[in-house]
């Protein structure tokens, strides 16, 4: 028997979503079925307002509600140094740790030739041009302890040290692999205080 198409529809979509598999999917579309009307329409104008109200940072590639972001245009932060991250959930877990008072940088992404992805799919010529500020005096990579992390620190250091730029990298309390993501306070903040210089 097959599904109505309404929820057959339904059941497509949420499998969209990562490590939702099909029973999954088929669960959750029964569910919503049975949900309150208002609490099913809030849920949807929440998928579409993340997507038409949120975009990113100008400056820093960070997603934000406002362009340049809160962060950007906060005069209490240090616009000394910018810190380099993959993406956005990098900067929430920093921002978690309350410790780091400079700016950010998002990259969307690290290098990876496997995968096809090379400096102009990054967000690094923002980068550079904003380093034409003679207020940052550092640039802290923050990208994951992984092979692709490392090539990109790599590549940034190479690329910001003749700006006469100090270029750090995070200490590895982080284990190699580790996503900054899901490291805990402690650690993030072992790893920004131990930096070394790239
Ligand atoms: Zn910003």
């Amino acid at each position: 028997m097959q599904y109505p198409a309404p929820i057959a529809k339904l059941i497509n979509s949420f499998t969209k979503l990562p490590g939702i598999g099909s029973k999954t999917a088929a669960r959750l579309a029964f569910y919503v079925l049975d949900m309150p009307e208002r609490d099913v329409l809030e849920f949807a104008q929440n998928l579409i307002n993340v997507k038409r109200e949120l975009t990113y940072c100008s400056v820093c590639g960070n997603i934000t509600d406002s362009d340049p972001c809160p962060i950007c245009q906060d005069p209490g932060r240090s616009h000394k140094e910018i810190l380099v991250v993959e993406d956005a959930r990098d900067v929430m877990s920093m921002e978690r740790m309350q410790e780091y008072n400079g700016l950010y940088h998002v990259l969307h992404g690290v290098l990876s030739p496997m995968e096809g992805t090379g400096p102009d799919d990054l967000n690094i010529a923002s980068l550079i041009k904003r380093l034409e500020d003679p207020t940052i005096e550092e640039v802290i990579i923050a990208t994951n302890a992984t092979a692709e992390g490392e090539a990109t620190a790599m590549y940034l250091a190479r690329l910001i040290k003749p700006a006469g730029i100090k270029v750090t990298r995070l200490a590895h309390g982080l284990a190699v692999g580790s996503d900054i993501e899901y490291a805990d306070e402690m650690t993030l903040y072992r790893a920004i205080e131990g930096r070394r210089e790239l």
